[in-house]
């Protein structure tokens, strides 16, 4: 990972976990069923600002469930999860504030599909941040602009590539201005073409300083963008590392097996 700066981005993930006061997110003993499935198990997991951290696994693992507790799109059983210091509410104002916190963008793209890509970019800025419309425009076209579809702002969703639609979706969730951004596969429903302008969009954000959780398949780009791999099976983390560490020398065997098969 190439970095803006030499203290939160060293690569290495170790820099910026000396450096932080206090991670950005903290995930403790995170327990989650959905019915008698148990699956989140005793997850532990701290973020800090300008991190890139990258969730890899076996489908089922969790991996989605995990992200989804963040913003609070899933309740959890028991343990803390922690933005900025402050446990996540339960509910009300501060739920809908908290999610303007952590932007997310998902495997689907989400956008409304009656609504142009221009009012696709300016509804939550208006509503929950109460942004003039003219300052929620300029925002969006700026944004647009940095993810290369400025040119598309008056089409309608299902005028543009499915690539497109996700850098629209990226630009979408960053007029939010989040703390944090959480991508979960955010590629895979690409067709093989579209796949790295979207993760350009993600490697150009890590390298702005971009404080990330990206759940992904595309091991290129989790070498190339991520301080630490999380490798998740069955529920629970199984290893942390740093991208070399984890691609070079998995420890466990599950980890050995899961690289095997994607490699
Ligand atoms: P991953 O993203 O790693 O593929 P998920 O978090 O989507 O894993 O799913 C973990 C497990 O929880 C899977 O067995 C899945 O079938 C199950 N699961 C996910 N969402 C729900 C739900 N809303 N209700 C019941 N089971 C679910
Ligand atoms: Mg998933």
């Amino acid at each position: 990972r190439t970095a803006p700066t030499a203290e939160s981005h060293a690569g290495n993930g170790v820099s910026a976990a000396m450096t932080a006061t206090k991670p950005l997110v903290e995930l403790s003993h995170v327990e989650k069923h959905f019915g008698s499935l148990h699956v989140l198990k005793d997850i532990n997991l701290k973020v800090n600002t300008g991190e890139v951290l990258v969730v890899v696994g076996p489908s089922g693992s969790g991996k989605s469930t995990m992200c989804r507790t963040i913003n609070r799109l899933e309740s959890i059983d028991s343990g803390v999860i922690r933005i900025d210091g402050e446990p996540l509410p339960q509910e009300g104002r501060d739920l809908a504030n908290l999610r303007a916190e952590v932007g997310m963008v998902f495997q689907s793209f989400n956008l409304f599909a009656n609504k142009t890509i221009l009012e696709n970019m300016t509804l939550a800025p208006i509503k929950v941040r109460h942004m003039e419309r003219k300052d929620a425009e300029d925002l969006a076209m700026d944004l647009l602009a940095r993810v290369g579809v400025e040119s598309q702002a008056s089409k309608m969703p299902s005028q543009l590539s499915g690539g497109q639609q996700q850098r629209v979706a990226i630009a979408r969730a960053l007029a939010m201005k989040p703390k944090i951004m959480l991508f979960d596969e955010p590629t895979s429903a690409l067709d093989p073409e579209m796949v790295n302008e979207v993760l350009d969009v993600m490697t150009q954000l890590a390298q702005e300083g971009m404080t990330m959780i990206c759940v992904t398949h595309e091991m290129g780009f989790a070498r190339r963008a991520a301080n630490r791999i999380v490798f998740m099976a069955d529920g629970r983390i199984l290893e942390e590392d740093t991208p070399d560490g984890f691609f070079d020398h998995p420890k466990t065997k599950r980890a050995q097996d899961f690289l095997s098969k994607i490699l």
